[in-house]
């Protein structure tokens, strides 16, 4: 007996963005099914899997999908607790709600992280003007003060500087509950994406150096220009927090690299951005290496044949798709729209490895 899923078993996906679709793509070529939960009609994913088109808190629709697939996984962390108790009598989830109750409020994140015996940046927590002013004077600046639940891309963040008033500030913030991080001064920003099997097997990918432009991700380049003990550090503390959460499936953490040493910045609980490279440069890429630990079938090599640099196709970047095409490792989401600050696609260029 195994607990594998056996081909055509069907994969529930919580989320039909790109990473939903890149992660339907990998589990199509190991003849598995993929079956969306999006309340978008146009969900990227939809265009290559089943799709239930419903919000993520009518639990009759959460329902039904539980009872239609053979386990459920998703492509972001924001999923409302609800939404997880509707679902998790009836189905497997993987990762499990452990690693989504981490690392969807970044106080928590923070706390067990420092718990783990990682080095964070200094934080406090922030629900008011009188906290905001303490941790300003805990902290110093300049410091990033940031809402604990729901940032992405930069968003739902303000930099703080010397003599900044502290009341607009805070009013940027519109009341949410919000954490003060001290300011890091980094040389530069890492991550690795780390792989655990439903039998504790770990595979990470070699780190990547990330470029952010205007809170976005630009570019991942690999291998990240840093000493090999230093890459070595970063892929064994990956696998501490993968075996302290108990982990199945792929999860990136993204590291700021000091004089001092790694300092974990966050941590995400899914396919991550910044693991697209894996696609054109590995054997196996993260998409796939999430569908088969998901599906209970072993890990696959993460080993790199290739260096490489995947660069975000951000709004209208994806207008010179025909020019990029020229070269290939071009992928596209399939979104009809091209907004400012939106998703397109991306394009890796390859190298074979020195
Ligand atoms: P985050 O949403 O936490 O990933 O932050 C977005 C970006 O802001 C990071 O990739 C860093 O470039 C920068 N940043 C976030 N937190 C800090 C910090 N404590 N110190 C310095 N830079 C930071």
């Amino acid at each position: 007996m195994t607990d594998a899923l056996p081909p055509g078993s069907v994969i529930g996906i919580l989320g039909g963005g790109q990473l939903g679709r890149m992660l339907a793509l990998a589990a199509a070529r190991l003849g598995l099914r993929c079956h969306i939960f999006d309340p978008d009609p146009q969900a990227p994913a939809a265009q290559i899997a089943q799709h239930s088109v419903a919000v993520y808190d009518d639990i009759a629709a959460l329902v039904a999908f539980a009872e239609a697939v053979d386990v459920v996984t998703y492509e972001f962390e924001n999923i409302p607790t609800a939404a997880l108790d509707a679902i998790e009598s009836l189905v497997l989830v993987r990762p499990g709600r452990n690693a989504l109750a981490v690392s969807q409020d970044r106080l928590t994140e923070k706390t067990w992280l420092a718990d783990l015996g990682l080095t964070v940046a200094p934080f406090a927590d922030v629900d008011g003007l009188g906290g905001l002013q303490q941790a300003v004077a805990q902290l110093g600046t300049p410091a990033i003060l940031k809402t604990r639940r729901f940032g992405y891309d930069g968003k739902g963040q303000v930099r703080i500087g010397p003599g900044d008033p502290l009341a607009s500030v805070w009013d940027a913030m519109a009341g949410a509950p919000s954490i003060l991080e001290g300011f890091v001064d980094f040389k530069r920003e890492i991550s690795v994406i780390g792989a655990r099997g439903l039998d504790g097997a770990v595979a990470c990918f070699d780190p990547g150096e990330n470029l952010h432009r205007d809170g976005i991700l630009h570019s991942t380049t690999v291998p990240a220009a840093i000493p090999g003990a230093l890459a070595t550090d970063a892929i064994l503390l990956t696998g501490r927090i993968l075996n302290a959460l108990d982990y199945v499936g792929v999860l990136g953490v993204e590291l700021f690299v000091t004089d001092a040493g790694l300092v974990v910045n966050e941590i995400a609980p899914r396919v991550h951005n910044s693991g697209h490279w894996t696609q054109d440069a590995c054997a196996i890429d993260q998409f796939e290496q999430h569908i088969r630990a998901v599906a209970g079938w072993p890990l696959g090599d993460a080993s790199r044949h290739s260096n490489a640099v995947m660069t975000n196709l951000i709004g209208d970047d994806v207008a010179d798709w025909e020019a990029l095409s020229a070269k290939g490792g071009l992928h596209l989401y399939g979104k009809a729209e091209a907004r400012p600050g939106r998703k397109m696609g991306h394009v890796t260029r390859v190298n074979p490895k020195g």
